[in-house]
């Protein structure tokens, strides 16, 4: 058994806690609360004037979009007031915030004292406000300019032996426009190496959806929600990641349909909810949301899921014809017999084991779906981010196929994207494993031979960094090491770089864990006013649903020396590339327009793009199998039944599985707060929720200081100092919030085909702290 050396960021490993409050878990999300915490963040950060102006801003139709997840705005109806909900606001004070990090800050500031601060702390430092350089062996970051950073990373990218030698990452809140120039430039520079942050949330929709329905995406529209019988909503926490979502499902409660909620935790969100845009709201009055609430076990949805489709097979087979669609099953599908046949080997009861239910709980989700066709199949994390992941996805399709539901209006998959652009990036060719018939494009428009071979995901990179394959790691925004697993591991990786490069609106802990030079590059912000020769440029996103639309900063941006990301990249590639280029950078570096005629030669979907983006609540890409059509690689315009097996989950005694997640004040990476009120936890992050059996068996009491271990791989990983508070969860099953737990999240553990970590299921043991 190896031991990982505990040279990770300082503050993995704290000595001492902070003040825990514990209150009762809510039944409800949003109202009153919702807005008074969302009105004082924003007040604290940026001010009245400068707060309100960009709210009112705020996913509007001609102004900016929401930084935060990737939730659809309304096609028509938005609020003339508030088109936001209070994670939207937050994600705003944070980027909007009047504080800002100039030469003075890094001069008084140690790396090494930075990196004392939790991730908290840190991004509550202010914008960066100038390029910082940190040379090799100092101690500070120092303010450069701008010509200075290109030329020093442009020298580093040619001393490569190879162009594989460097990777760049991207995280969702990048542009279209960027995304495009970025993946441009790396190909043009020679390499596919473009780990992203879809590496690590939905590839295992991605691939799971490619292989079955023909495209990576969902098939639904928010008027889908308006027009369904019932909406399945799987390992997807809305009051928290999506709430603007809360909205779309009270009125669909309100249209008739029904909502059956699959979750190991009783997430607030997916109770109730009281619309703090209605007087009902204001009064406090909830809407009730769950029709059906099912408390899978961690990872029971696979066993829910056949469980359902066996249960439905007998309802036909007692009434031929009135459960399964058989006129879509005949046409669109293939492998619907030995499908059929497969589930004859489980036994309802053992299925309803593995998914922690009883029998009769999964009786009543059947009766609800049975005799309907219009159902929606929403998912997130708790789907993906597991080793059967693309598995699970395809059994969400296999049951949707059964009862005919996507391709027709009211029906449909909705994998819900965490951030707001992580579609788009993909759209843009973000991508570590382009299509040839992609490449050929850009040879075609562009006249270059792009890269062939498949570059390095997220996991990868990370491996290679590690094995001394990467030199250069370059960030178009995220915070790599927060949000990647294995923490101390990924620590020691990337303190192997020669050059780190994070472009970044605020400082975060991926600066302070850095190569053996570091630079950080300041950039726009969503809500920042971006001029470009005098003239006022936009941008334009992808939401979760497929709708591309300008977004517009509005705000004065904090300082002078920010550079808009595209900017960043067009200079970046000239210093970089020289008279080798084929790509007119200096035309991409004016004006976004140029940049979107551009996509629009080589990005299927957006001939026109110029023109369509700048209608009124943009445009819907392309979506075949949101039709009804289907055009799968593999089997032609057939999708096929898959059969997977039941996940094995094989636990110690004295093991558990861990599931991280995130707690109501925080947006990913970004720590907006330290409570989690939804589930009455307040002032403190390094919690761990137990069964209450469990707490006993193990003789653990409320608010015991416990170190948590991993042993995957024979190596010892350790999260210490936790306090154990007794929640409603199924036994065996506790949960973390990330990053804090990330240290546990084996590098190895990632779900076949889509290698994205498992970090909704880790093994632990939980011994009491040594202190
Ligand atoms: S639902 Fe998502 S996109 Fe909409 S305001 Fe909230 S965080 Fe932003």
């Amino acid at each position: 058994m190896s031991k990982q050396a505990e040279k990770g960021p300082a503050a993995e490993n704290p000595e001492e806690l902070l003040d825990l409050k514990i209150t009762h878990p809510k039944d409800w999300a949003a109202g009153i609360p919702a807005v008074t915490v969302a009105m004082v963040d924003i007040l604290k950060e940026t001010g009245l004037a400068r707060g309100m102006e960009g709210l009112f801003h705020m996913n509007k139709k001609s102004g900016f979009d929401c930084s935060g997840c990737a939730w659809p705005d309304p096609d028509d109806d938005r609020s003339p007031i508030a088109e936001y909900c209070e994670n939207g606001a937050k994600a705003l004070a944070e980027e909007a915030t009047t504080k800002k990090l100039t030469g003075d800050f890094f001069a008084e500031n140690s790396v090494a004292d930075l990196a004392k601060l939790n991730d908290y702390e840190i991004g509550k430092k202010g914008r960066i406000a100038q390029p910082v350089y940190l040379a090799k062996g100092a101690t500070h970051y120092t303010p450069v300019s701008w010509d200075f950073a290109f030329k020093k990373i442009a020298d580093e990218l040619n001393a490569l032996a190879s162009p594989d030698e460097a990777a760049f990452y991207t995280s969702g809140r990048t542009s279209n426009e960027a995304s495009f120039t970025y993946q441009l430039f790396v190909r043009e520079f020679g390499t596919n190496n473009m780990p992203d942050c879809s590496n690590m949330c939905h590839e295992s929709t991605g691939v799971g959806l490619a292989d079955t329905i023909g495209i990576g995406k969902g098939t639904v529209t928010l008027n889908d929600f308006y027009d369904t019988d019932v909406i399945i909503i799987m390992g997807q926490n809305p009051g928290t990641n999506h709430p603007r979502m809360l909205s779309a499902l009270e009125k669909a409660k309100q249209k008739g349909s029904k909502i059956i909620a699959v979750n190991p935790l009783h997430e607030a969100g997916l109770m109730g909810f009281k619309n703090p845009q209605t007087v009902k709201g204001i009064l406090g009055i909830k809407t009730q949301l769950a029709d059906l609430y099912l408390q899978v076990k961690i990872n029971g949805d696979m066993a829910l899921l056949k469980a359902m489709e066996k249960l439905l097979y007998e309802a036909e087979r007692e009434n031929s014809g009135s459960v399964f669609d058989h006129e879509f099953i005949k046409k669109n599908t293939t492998g619907y017999v030995a499908f059929l046949d497969s589930l004859n080997q489980y036994k309802i009861d053992d299925l309803a084991k593995a998914a922690g239910l009883t029998v009769n709980e999964i009786e009543q989700a059947v009766d609800l779906i049975k005799n309907k066709s219009r159902i929606i199949i929403c998912w997130a994390m708790g789907i993906t981010q597991h080793k059967n992941g693309v598995d699970t996805v395809k059994e969400i399709v296999n049951l949707a196929m059964l009862k005919g539901a996507i391709g027709k209006p009211g029906a449909g998959l909705c994998p819900v994207r965490g951030h707001s652009n992580v579609q788009g990036n993909r759209t843009m060719m973000i991508w570590d494993k382009p299509k040839p018939k992609q490449l050929d494009k850009l040879r075609e428009v562009f006249g270059f031979e792009p890269p062939r071979g498949h570059g390095y995901d997220v996991v990868e990179s990370i491996k290679a960094m590690d094995e001394d394959k990467l030199k250069v790691f370059f960030a178009m925004g995220g915070n790599f090491l927060s949000a990647t697993p294995d923490t101390l591991f990924t620590a020691q990786a990337m303190r192997k770089l020669k050059l780190s490069v994070h472009v970044s609106t605020k400082l975060n802990r991926s600066h302070l864990v850095h190569g053996e030079e570091a630079l950080i590059l300041p950039t726009l912000s969503r809500s920042d006013k971006d001029v470009v020769n005098g003239e006022e440029q936009f941008i334009s996103c992808e939401n979760s649903m497929g709708v591309v639309q300008m977004s517009k900063g509005m705000l004065k941006p904090v300082s002078e020396h920010l550079m808009n990301e595209n900017q960043i990249i067009c200079n970046l590639a000239k210093a970089t590339l020289g008279n080798r280029a084929f790509v007119d950078w200096d035309k991409y570096s004016q004006s976004y327009d140029a940049v979107r005629d551009a996509i629009a030669k080589v990005i299927p979907g957006c001939e026109d793009y110029n023109q369509k983006v700048r209608l009124p609540g943009g445009f819907y890409l392309p979506n075949a199998a949101r039709e009804g059509k289907f055009i799968t690689e593999k089997n032609g315009a057939v999708v096929p039944f898959n059969i997977a097996p039941l996940p094995k989950h094989e636990l110690a005694a004295d093991e558990y599985h861990m599931a991280t997640i995130r707690s109501h004040d925080q947006f990913n990476t970004t720590i907006y707060g330290l409570d989690d009120r939804y589930r009455g936890i307040h002032n403190e992050r390094r919690v761990i929720l137990m069964n209450e059996n469990d707490m006993k068996n193990a003789g653990f009491r409320a608010e015991e200081k416990v170190d948590l271990f991993n042993y995957d791989d024979g190596v010892e990983r350790v999260a210490r100092l936790f306090v154990v508070v007794p929640y409603n969860i199924p036994e065996g099953n506790t949960a973390t919030y990330y990053p804090e737990a990330n240290v546990l999240v084996p590098i190895n553990s990632v779900a076949e085909q889509s290698n994205t970590p498992t970090s909704k299921l880790v093994n632990i043991k939980i011994r009491k702290h040594v202190g």
